[in-house]
């Protein structure tokens, strides 16, 4: 529920904005560069695309039934020309700055109408930031039902002036799921490079950033990874752009993702901790330094300014808790392979397979790992790390891993 916790919110937009106003990355006025609707069998997609990656909210009103997007202020850059026609459930569409430092896009619904995804996809194949809403029709009475959840939203106080809101994060519809068509059988591995634009998780001794040593491993693991011929690939970045915690889950669901895996370094106050960690998640409690890892790596969406709270409808509560847990046992099953791939390698961490609430581990339908390559501060490991060689042995045991454990599991469905 995006407006359940306004004190929360506010809170959390307090500590915020002095951290965003230092960073030079932010733009206030964003443009909006194009727009379409596009109806498929069994949804309405709209996207905007924008010069940069927006903070958003999307929710529904009834009477009449609309879908609402708040964006950052925008300037409007699409000729009236360009603004396509409204076609599936939209019956219309409005623009126009809701306050000073909010424009708001209206999509009047010719029925009424639920949200079923919200996204954001990175730059891309000639295209900008874009804000992808997918919309399907609904009975009146299930309309009804989640009336509680519309009277809040309608009732919520607008947003404040400053640009920073919430982003409602996709809910994962499990009764529907609308599986694209899979690239002839091919998995579909979602690796997820950590932190990223105005985040740069921890610094090494030497200044190296962790998010730059993310995305190179990332970029590199993509390459041996598509290079096999087996697998595709999905970047939740594959630039310096910022990234909530749970957009990077929904790109992964969006996706349809076989596998996710988010690549972290790790740094520690003794310079002589080293060694390679591989994390699953845990439903509750673990050791408490590994909740510690998980609370700074959790902070991420704390820096750039999105909500923590828990926005699963009740009513999906029960499905997403049965799946997660079918989902947790894959993705530690898979860990365990990690690790007697990895330490062929390199050196292990002690208990190199832990397990700790990482936010960007919980998408429920699809097995998620999360790889602290190593420390940072220590000396000699930073050093290694960013030797391309050093990168290369991880790469080929993160790789050899990812065949073990889909060959294990395809013997196990024949069976
Ligand atoms: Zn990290």
């Amino acid at each position: 529920m995006i407006f359940s916790f306004p004190m929360k919110r506010l809170v959390l937009g307090l500590v915020v904005i002095p951290l965003l106003l230092l960073s030079n990355n932010i733009s206030w006025a964003e443009d909006l560069l194009a727009i379409r609707i596009g109806q498929h069998p069994e949804k309405t997609r709209f996207v905007l695309e924008l010069s940069e990656a927006p903070a958003y909210r999307v929710f529904t009103l009834p009477d009449p039934y609309r879908v609402v997007i708040d964006l950052p202020k925008l300037n409007w850059k699409v000729p009236q020309s360009d603004v396509p026609k409204p076609t599936g459930v939209v019956e219309a569409l409005r623009f126009g700055l809701f306050e000073p430092e909010v424009s708001r896009l209206v999509l009047d619904a010719k029925h009424p109408v639920a949200i079923s995804s919200v996204f954001l996809l990175p730059p891309k194949e000639g295209h900008r930031h874009r804000l992808v809403v997918d919309m399907i029709r609904v009975t009146d009475a299930d309309y009804k039902a989640s009336g509680e959840q519309q009277k809040q939203r309608a009732s919520n106080p607008p947003l404040g002036s400053n640009t920073v809101v919430a982003s409602k994060p996709p809910v994962p519809d499990l009764s529907a799921p609308t599986s694209p068509k899979k690239d002839k059988g091919r998995k579909i591995i979602v690796i997820d490079a950590g932190h990223g634009g105005v985040d740069p998780g921890a610094t090494g001794v030497t200044g190296i950033l962790e998010k730059t040593l993310a995305l190179e491993y990332a970029q590199s693991l993509r390459d041996a990874l598509e290079k096999s011929g087996r697998y595709s690939v999905v970047m939740t970045r594959d630039n310096d752009t910022t990234l909530a915690l749970r957009q990077r889950v929904g790109i992964a669901q969006d996706a349809n993702g076989d596998l996710f895996i988010s690549l972290h370094a790790n740094k520690h106050p003794s310079g002589t901790v080293k060694g390679i960690s591989v994390y699953s998640l845990s439903e509750n409690g673990s050791d408490k330094e590994a909740e510690a890892l998980a609370a700074k790596e959790n902070k991420a969406d704390i820096i750039i300014g999105f909500d923590l709270s828990d926005q699963s409808p009740d009513v999906s509560k029960i499905l997403i808790d049965l799946a997660q847990r079918e989902t947790n046992n894959q993705g530690k099953q898979f860990a365990n392979v990690l690790v007697g791939e990895l330490k062929r390698e390199t050196v292990l961490l002690g208990r190199p397979h832990r397990s700790a609430g990482f936010a960007v581990l919980k998408s429920p339908v699809i097995p998620s790992v999360l790889i602290e390559l190593g420390y940072m501060s220590n000396r000699e490991e930073e050093k290694i790390l960013k030797s391309s060689k050093h990168r290369q042995k991880l790469v080929g045991a993160i790789t050899r891993a990812v065949d073990e454990y889909f060959g294990k599991l395809e013997t196990f469905n024949s069976q």
